[in-house]
């Protein structure tokens, strides 16, 4: 039995302003930590420095704290992290479980194998090109299916087969963000992770990286997720508008309704919040992912 304290934590990439359906995961996740008298964490994604929007951790850092979102412990940022992924992957390089890989995204394309690797550079990269970027080798784990049982969407299997070989480290020398975002939940202690659907996806993926680290796992719950009228997932690339700090007790009165449960009065909204967190019920977000108007 596992009986570590719950550690939970809201993971944002800063690439712009937070928006709905950013919004619902923090709740969510903030909600069922408080709920289970754990620890909510805040980690700034910013794996990917050109991708960065100035200003933005700051920006949502503050639109946290308007929210009523307060975070415990010091705010993470994973730019200052390499030295804990460079390590990981040192590990997993010397445990054979990777291997360099000289494709372009171009050469990949050029064979339909953008979403599944064909496995070119596994057994060594051609003579002439040179292995930019480190790829981690999936038939090498000791798992055949991957199995967990989430939280929200109920239990899953997927088959290892089904997985490309994954990036660990990006040709432009960046670490991926599947190692890294496995990587510091374990650093961190986290043991319950609160999420959007969208990263159903990848969690076959950080359960194969955890267990090739030997890091252990901790309990997913994936959320559904707020797409606009067009069906496209809100976010910045489909220009979902920012949520404003002066709405705020709407808009938490609108993310508490999305994640299916009771209403809570409008209020300050570190109240509303506590009055969510009295009457949380996880069993109760629905899976679909659905429409939302902002
Ligand atoms: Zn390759």
């Amino acid at each position: 039995m596992d009986v570590r304290p719950y550690i939970g934590r809201f993971a944002p990439s800063p690439s712009g302003h937070l928006h709905f359906g950013s919004l619902i995961a923090a709740v969510a996740s903030y909600c069922d930590a408080k709920s289970n008298q754990g620890t909510w964490l805040v980690r700034i994604e910013n794996l990917d420095p050109p991708r960065e929007v100035k200003g933005s951790a700051d920006d949502i850092l503050r639109t946290l704290e308007g929210f009523g979102l307060f975070w415990d412990n010091a705010v993470q940022y994973q730019s200052q992290r390499h030295h804990l992924y460079d390590s990981a992957l040192q590990k997993l390089k010397a445990s054979g479980m990777t291997f360099g890989c000289a494709c372009s995204r171009k050469d990949l394309a050029s064979v339909g194998g953008l979403d599944f690797y064909p496995g070119t550079c596994r057994n060594g990269i051609p003579h002439e090109k040179e292995g930019k970027s480190v790829r981690f080798q999936v038939s090498k784990s000791n798992i055949e299916n991957i199995k967990w049982n989430d939280l929200v969407q109920g239990n899953q299997n997927v088959l290892k087969s089904s997985l490309g070989d994954f990036i660990l480290r990006r040709s432009d020398g960046y670490y991926a963000y599947h190692l890294a975002v496995v990587v510091d939940d374990a650093d961190q202690g986290v043991t319950n992770i609160v999420r959007g659907a969208d990263l159903m996806d990848s969690s076959p993926r950080h359960l194969l990286l955890q267990e090739a680290l030997n890091l252990g796992s901790p309990l997913y719950a994936h959320i559904p997720l707020a797409y606009n009228i067009m069906k496209d997932k809100l976010s910045k690339l489909t220009n979902a508008s920012p949520i404003q700090i002066e709405d705020a007790p709407n808009q938490i009165q609108d993310a508490l309704k999305f994640l299916g449960q009771l209403d809570v009065e409008i209020d300050l909204p570190e109240k509303m919040l506590s009055q969510a967190i009295d009457q949380w019920d996880v069993s109760k977000i629905p899976k679909s992912s659905r429409t939302h108007w902002t």
